[in-house]
């Protein structure tokens, strides 16, 4: 099964999947368009959660970087002024520096995290959507900025007036996920953001025509009018759609066959179904291992019933 995936939700579901069918049988296609260089290393904040979920070393309180990282690096060059801007856990900025290390000495992104998940002994393939640079920048009122700014920095307060993704025109699908798709049927899309995570995935040139050939199930991120974390309601709305999970479908649109929504979301159903899309209603908000792996059970039932 491919799974695309950003960050905090598809991995807690992905926690579940990989109790469910073999590690192996998952190959997941993470966005990189919240990427960054900081202090000299490439940082791939969606990638690397998904890095430190299969090599049991993800914070489970906060779903991003590694669990009981301390801060020594980050603190000792604050106190010689240079500030980064963002927590750099000294674990997590191995990862950055190791990764660094490779691209400058002429490996492909997806060359660099094929080395990586091996020497993390991980069995599941972990690709990029794209070996080419894509940035999400948001249009503020006062000022353009990458998104990492707009949400570390200034924590999502200011008001969004416009998405844009930064050379996803002139970018290229990456050539693990091309072959990936040759072989594989089965698509999910799981519960992440969908202007941010999701979106610049399923935008990336050619992308759309070759997910419509597929068997192509997602996971609402909202449940009612509120994404359960996140920034996702903000965005969908400067993009134009309702936040709810018909917003959800409509962003996705003619590539999705089936769509999960949580049960307490019912009232979605009528015009998911209306959209052509079926809909199944499950306990998608994964609170604990348990609900993840009853959920990831229920979508692999999914699959082989659509
Ligand atoms: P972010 O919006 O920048 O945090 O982007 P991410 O790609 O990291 O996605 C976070 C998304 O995961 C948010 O839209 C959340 O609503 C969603 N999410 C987090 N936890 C859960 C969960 O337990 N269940 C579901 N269905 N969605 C979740």
């Amino acid at each position: 099964m491919i799974v695309l995936s950003g960050g905090t939700g598809t991995p807690k579901l992905l926690d579940g999947l990989r109790h469910v069918i073999p590690e192996e049988d998952i190959t997941v296609v993470v966005n990189t368009a919240e990427d960054l260089w900081v202090s000299g290393n490439l940082i791939t904040p969606d990638i690397d959660t998904v890095l430190y979920l299969f090599s049991e070393r993800i914070d489970r309180s906060k779903w991003w970087g590694v669990r009981e990282d301390t801060f020594i690096t980050h603190e000792a060059m604050k106190l010689a002024g240079h500030d980064e801007g963002m927590m750099i856990g000294d674990i997590d900025r191995a990862t950055h520096i190791m990764r660094s290390e490779l691209l400058r000495n002429g490996m492909s992104l997806t060359e660099a995290i094929r080395s990586m998940t091996s020497s993390f002994g991980i069995r599941s393939c972990v690709l990029p959507m794209s070996d080419d640079p894509v940035s999400t920048m948001i249009t503020t009122p006062s000022e353009r900025v990458h998104f990492q700014d707009f949400w570390v920095k200034n924590h999502g307060e200011p008001e969004v007036l416009e998405v844009l993704q930064d050379g996803i025109e002139s970018a290229s699908i990456s050539p693990g996920v091309l072959e990936a798709l040759e072989i594989e049927d089965e698509v999910l899309i799981g519960p992440s953001n969908p202007i941010t995570s999701i979106g610049p995935i399923i935008s990336l040139p050619g992308m759309r025509d070759l997910l419509k050939r597929k068997k192509v199930v997602a996971v609402s991120p909202i449940i009612g009018k509120e994404p359960i974390s996140g920034p996702a309601g903000k965005l969908m709305s400067a993009r134009g759609f309702d936040v709810s999970s018909v917003g959800v479908a409509e962003c996705y649109g003619e590539i999705l066959d089936a769509m999960v929504l949580d049960i307490r979301d019912e009232a979605a159903g009528d015009a998911i179904k209306d959209m052509g899309i079926d809909a199944f209603f499950k306990d998608t908000l994964m609170r604990s291992a348990d609900i993840s792996k009853g959920l990831a059970e229920n979508i692999v039932d999914i699959f082989s019933n659509i």
